[in-house]
Formats: C-alpha cells, sequence, structure tokens
C-alpha cells in the first residue's frame, strides 16, 4: 500500500480483538491487512483459562452482562446492543466451535482447547482473505491524505482506516503513540490479582475453600459474595477476584496495602450466628468446640478460627461462656487480614485504564478526535471481572471496530 487507498482497512495487533475486527471488515468487502508486532498471533487466547479458554459468560441480556465490567460498564452496555453475547456464541458455532457452560456461568469450547478456538479465527481470516504480517510492530500513526500513515520497522504503508487493538498496556509509556493522536490516556494499573495476606496461620490451610463468602474492604465501601480460596499467598477465589478489580485503582493508590474483613458465614448476619453458636451450646454441651464446625465450613478452617478466637483445644461448648461466644461470632464474621502486596491470578489478569472511552463513539468505535481511527479490545479503558467477561469484550468491540472501519473506507 503506497498511499491511502479506498477499501483499505490496516487492524493493529493480532489478538482476540483484532482478528474480531479484521474478519468483520473483510466481510464488509475491504481489504484487509493484520499486523502484528510479535512473531505469534493470538497468544494470550492460547494461554486463556489455563489453556482451555473461557470465550464468554452465559449472560445474555447487555444491561446485566455490562454490569461485570468495573470500567467501561455503560460504553460496552451500547456495544453489546449490536454485538452481545448471543452474537458471538451464535458466531462460533458458525464456525464450527461448540460452547458448554460451567455451573457458575462461564463458557468454553466443548473440547475445552484453546486450540479449538485458535484455529476457528485462523480459519475465519484465511477464508476472509485477511493478509497476515507478524513481526510488524506499528510505532507511529500519522493522519495522511484519504486516511493513516502507519510506520515501524517494516517501514511504512498507507490505509484508509486503522483499528488499533493493541491489547492492555502495563505501562503509559506503551500508548505514548496514541496520546500523541490527541488521545487521553487512563493510566494502566493491574486488575484482577489476588490478595497477599502474610498470615502464618491462614496460609497453612493452603488448599481450603469456603463458599459463599462474604469479603469486604475496609474503608472502601466495597464487597463480594462468593467462593474464596486459601493459597500459598493468601486469598484468591471469585470473590477476591472481583473485589481486586472493583478496587483495582483505589487498591493501586495505597501501595497494595489495605485490610480486608472476611464474613466466613456468606454475610447470613450476626444475630443468625449466635442463633446457631447458642444453639450448638444446647444441643451438644460435651462436644469440643473445635470438633464441631458450623455453616459447613471445612474442619481446619474452623478450627483455625476457634484458635483465631483463643478457644482452648479442649473447651467444650457448654463451658463456652457468653464471652466466648461472641469472640467466636466476631472472627467467623468480620475477620480481619491485613494485606501486603497482591499475587498474578496465573488463569487471568487484565489492565484496567487505556484510551479513555469519552473519546470514542460506543456505536463505531471510532475515535472522536481522530476519524477513521477506531479501537478494539483491552487497549481501551474497558475491563471486565473473571469469568469470560474480558474476550467478550474484545469480540464485541473488535467486531463493531471492524464493520465500520470498512464502512468508512467506502
Ligand atoms: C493468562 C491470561 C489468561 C486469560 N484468560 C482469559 C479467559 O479465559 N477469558 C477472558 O475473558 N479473558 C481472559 N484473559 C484476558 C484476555 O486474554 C484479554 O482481555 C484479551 O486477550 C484482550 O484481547 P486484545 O486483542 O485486546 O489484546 P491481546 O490479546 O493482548 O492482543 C494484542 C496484540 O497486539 C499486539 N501488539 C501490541 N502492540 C502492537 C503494535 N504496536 N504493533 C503491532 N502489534 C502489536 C500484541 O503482540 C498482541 O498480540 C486472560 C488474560 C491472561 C493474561
Amino acid at each position: 500500500m503506497a498511499r491511502a487507498e479506498k477499501g483499505t482497512v490496516v487492524v493493529i495487533g493480532g489478538g482476540a480483538a483484532g482478528h474480531m475486527a479484521a474478519i468483520a471488515a473483510s466481510s464488509q468487502g475491504a481489504r484487509v491487512l493484520l499486523l502484528e508486532g510479535s512473531d505469534k498471533l493470538l497468544a494470550k487466547v492460547r494461554i486463556s483459562g489455563g489453556g482451555r479458554c473461557n470465550v464468554t459468560h452465559a449472560c445474555v441480556e447487555p444491561a446485566r452482562l455490562a454490569r461485570h465490567y468495573p470500567r467501561g460498564g455503560p460504553f460496552v452496555r451500547k456495544v453489546f446492543e449490536a454485538f452481545g453475547q448471543p452474537h458471538t456464541v451464535a458466531w462460533f458455532a458458525a464456525h464450527g466451535v461448540r460452547l458448554h457452560t460451567e455451573a457458575d456461568g462461564r463458557m468454553f469450547p466443548s473440547t475445552n482447547d484453546s486450540r479449538t478456538v485458535i484455529d476457528a479465527l485462523t480459519h475465519a481470516t484465511q477464508r476472509a482473505g485477511v493478509v497476515t504480517r507478524l513481526q510488524h510492530p506499528v510505532r507511529g500513526l500519522d493522519p495522511v491524505e484519504g486516511g493513516w500513515r502507519l510506520t515501524g520497522t517494516f517501514g511504512s504503508m498507507d490505509a484508509a482506516a486503522v483499528v488499533v487493538a493493541t491489547g492492555g498496556s502495563p505501562k503509559l509509556e506503551g500508548l505514548g503513540w496514541l496520546h500523541q493522536l490527541g488521545h487521553s490516556v487512563v493510566p494502566p494499573v493491574p486488575s484482577l490479582f489476588t490478595f497477599n495476606i502474610p498470615d502464618v496461620g491462614l496460609r497453612a490451610l493452603m488448599g481450603v475453600a469456603a463458599d459463599p463468602v462474604r469479603v469486604r474492604l475496609a474503608g472502601l465501601n466495597l464487597d463480594a459474595l462468593g467462593p474464596v480460596l486459601i493459597t500459598h499467598w493468601g486469598l484468591s477465589g471469585p470473590a477476591v477476584l472481583r473485589l481486586s478489580a472493583f478496587g483495582a485503582r483505589a487498591l493501586h493508590e495505597r501501595g497494595y496495602r489495605y485490610t480486608v474483613l472476611v464474613d466466613w458465614t456468606g454475610g447470613v448476619g450476626e444475630a443468625t450466628v449466635v442463633h446457631a453458636l447458642d444453639r450448638a451450646i444446647a444441643d451438644h454441651p460435651r462436644k469440643q468446640v473445635v470438633n464441631t464446625p458450623l455453616f459447613g465450613l471445612a474442619s481446619r478452617l474452623w478450627t483455625y478460627l476457634c484458635c483465631t478466637a483463643e478457644l482452648p483445644e479442649t473447651k467444650p461448648w457448654g463451658e463456652l461462656g457468653r464471652r466466648g461466644r461472641d469472640k467466636l461470632v466476631a472472627v467467623i464474621t468480620n475477620q480481619p487480614f491485613q494485606a501486603q502486596g497482591k499475587t498474578t491470578f496465573k488463569e487471568e489478569f487484565v489492565t484496567a485504564g487505556g484510551i479513555d472511552l469519552a473519546q470514542v463513539d460506543p456505536r463505531t468505535l471510532e475515535s472522536r478526535v481522530a476519524p477513521g481511527l477506531h479501537f478494539a479490545g483491552e487497549v481501551l479503558d474497558i475491563d471486565g471481572i473473571t469469568g469470560g467477561f474480558n474476550f467478550q469484550a474484545a469480540w464485541s468491540t473488535g467486531h463493531v471496530a471492524g464493520r465500520h472501519a470498512a464502512q468508512c473506507t467506502t
């Protein structure tokens, strides 16, 4: 492409969003070039969901789906109206990928293998006639007559419309070339991480899970209810990951030093807990408290909670007394932990921040400050909680951006 030819779209970034954008642009009759900076396409899809690729979530309605995005919810809701979860499921089915739904709503390919998803996307780009170039990192974008000039180590090339689908950047400088075009960039911070809690007693329970657990962040008015997993580093599991996402920016500002309050009963309420303990006292006064776990808690966890409440191991229910009971109630319903730092959740992590949504039209994904330039995927200031929501945003924004980019080249 020597100059901005009509009908040419260049997609920058060969990830989930870039592939969807390239296929959609091609379906509108555009000539499409997909430029990938590294030597691999769809690298994150391959490792996603522990190698199984959590493609989307069983949540159909755009408004409900949008609630799973700590940043960008109202924006992405509009995108879902055009290409949402049902379109994604239908798209993959039409390309030979059947999805199955797990009990918690996550949807995976029935093969439980991310290669199935990669094959579908790769074959679809090939069938659509998309030309793919690896090791073509784009370093600069400049407006030219009728479109855009892209520059990089490959030299330069022109396109009538461009889709930027370069993914999340952990550093602000990584988005400098887009900032130069007049785009505001929301500083990136990590999301979807587990809580580092240097509590030897807790860590000794590695592998123990509880569900449901209510987890709160002290002073932040944020809470989450769901499964919690105790790990070698502290606390993990869906409730913790959800809190890490909604609290991503606030926790970053606190240098990842914060207090986590855990209600191991899942928030049944203090009166219910007192009642349950009083019943245990009345029903089996001779049994040892440590040997009688309540609320479905694992016996190791229950023993640890009794120990935290300073109950002697031999203490029977009948000798618990009001002080002992109240102490146990406090530990079970509101146990504080001092968190210091975060640990990457290996199955999924994303960057919060990116291109400011105020400068992008959700109906087209086109820039409001640089016409002809479109954005898709994690480069935008959109991120979801764990469960397939991040890929859903990539498929949806990719499809809408690609389709519109093609339309504005004619
Ligand atoms: C370990 C892990 C597991 C995950 N699992 C899941 C999951 O199961 N379900 C889910 O919903 N989400 C998951 N996610 C999140 C999901 O992978 C991302 O949200 C999604 O990949 C974003 O897609 P994208 O196309 O925007 O960006 P990316 O997938 O990051 O793709 C961007 C591409 O652009 C290329 N690129 C960057 N800069 C340039 C440049 N200047 N020029 C050319 N090319 C460039 C990059 O090399 C990359 O290939 C996971 C993330 C991780 C890290």
